[in-house]
């Protein structure tokens, strides 16, 4: 079997991911080789062989100056039909599994997106479905097997082997270049929704973007920062940024306040590592309630004001 593992990275700083993917690798086989794409990446060489890869194949290529999913996807096509590798393995990142699927669909293979666990001598795959909430059983059956890791499914594990540098040839058509990352801006300085210990989130029954007002308020004195649900962000009233999910960010704070969020089950798998949940709706039984630590049933805009006004006449 070579399986061979598309390393991620972006301008050269490797995704912490890349090195899980090839920790599974190693479990289907000893002998795992690499590829990364774009000159940046050369560099990653020594670290990619002290978690295991035999072999790095390193592609050059004008287009490939910065992330591009189209020619990345068309540099692990032309990968595969050159190494003929029996299974290759990336990331269950937003870019391992976009270029995977860019792949596939230039190799006309099926892709298997965000494992957990392969049985190699079945080829029965367990995988995460609906943002973690539940586990599916498939089999895949192809001459090349496409696959992506789920992130945290493996640790990345120390395991020394020669890293031979070899060079892959591949030609790439300019237009491959359509859609390439351009220009990246810090999103928010200091807190972030990710790493924030403490979220107030605000739902549907906000009712406007000035409704946040006093969220902001709230968290502002609490030391925290303000999420979403997604019908917020439907409603262009805050960036995605803000947005708590499954298609959001996955929060996991001391205390989460939920105001006016029904709990829907893509909402609740980016807010269930919170350690504390209080809910605040007029639905006692609203998902989001049934499941908070604590619960308010009352309306956000008379409560959150008055939790405000009640820590500030105890904090002054
Ligand atoms: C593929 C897919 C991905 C998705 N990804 C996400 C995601 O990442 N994040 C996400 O959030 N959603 C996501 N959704 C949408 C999700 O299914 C829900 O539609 C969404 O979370 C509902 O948002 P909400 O709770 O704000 O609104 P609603 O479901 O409308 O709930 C509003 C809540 O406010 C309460 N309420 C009403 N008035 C008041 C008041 N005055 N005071 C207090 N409470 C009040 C109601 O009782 C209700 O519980 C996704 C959906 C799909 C199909």
């Amino acid at each position: 079997m070579t399986v061979l593992v598309v390393i991620e990275h972006d301008r050269g700083t490797l995704a912490p991911a890349s090195l899980e993917a090839l920790a599974a690798a190693l479990r289907l086989d000893p002998h795992v080789e690499a590829l990364t794409i774009g000159a940046t990446a050369d560099a990653l060489a020594p670290e990619l062989a002290a978690h295991g890869a035999a072999v790095v194949h390193q592609v050059h290529a004008a287009v490939l100056s910065d992330y591009g999913p189209e020619a990345w996807g068309e540099v692990v096509a032309q990968a595969v039909r050159v190494l003929r590798p029996t299974v290759v393995l990336a990331c269950g990142t937003d870019r391992g599994n976009e270029v995977m699927a860019q792949a596939a669909a230039r190799l006309d293979l099926p892709m298997v997106a965000n494992c957990v666990e392969i049985d190699a001598a079945t080829w029965t795959i367990t995988r995460v479905r609906w943002g973690g909430s539940l586990l599916e059983q498939c089999t895949l059956s192809a001459a090349t097997k496409l696959v992506t890791f789920a992130h945290h499914s493996h640790e990345a594990t120390p395991s020394v082997a020669a890293g031979a540098v070899v060079s892959l040839v591949v030609e790439l058509d300019p237009s491959l270049s359509r859609t390439v990352v351009t220009e990246r801006v810090e999103r928010t300085a200091g807190v972030t929704l990710a790493t924030a210990p403490l979220v107030v989130g605000g739902g549907r029954a906000v009712g406007s973007a000035e409704g946040f007002a006093p969220l902001e308020a709230l968290a502002a004195r609490l030391g925290g920062v303000v999420g979403c649900s997604r019908a917020v962000t439907n409603n262009g009233w805050r960036n995605h940024t803000d947005q708590v999910g499954q298609t959001g960010t996955r929060i996991a704070p001391d205390l989460y306040i939920a105001c006016g969020i029904s709990g829907a089950i893509q909402h609740w798998v980016g807010a269930m590592a919170s350690k504390q949940i209080l809910a605040i709706n007029t639905d006692p039984e609203a998902n989001m309630v049934t499941k908070a630590d604590y619960a308010v049933i009352g309306d956000l805009h008379t409560v959150v004001p008055a939790i405000t006004a009640e820590i500030i006449r105890r904090n002054g």
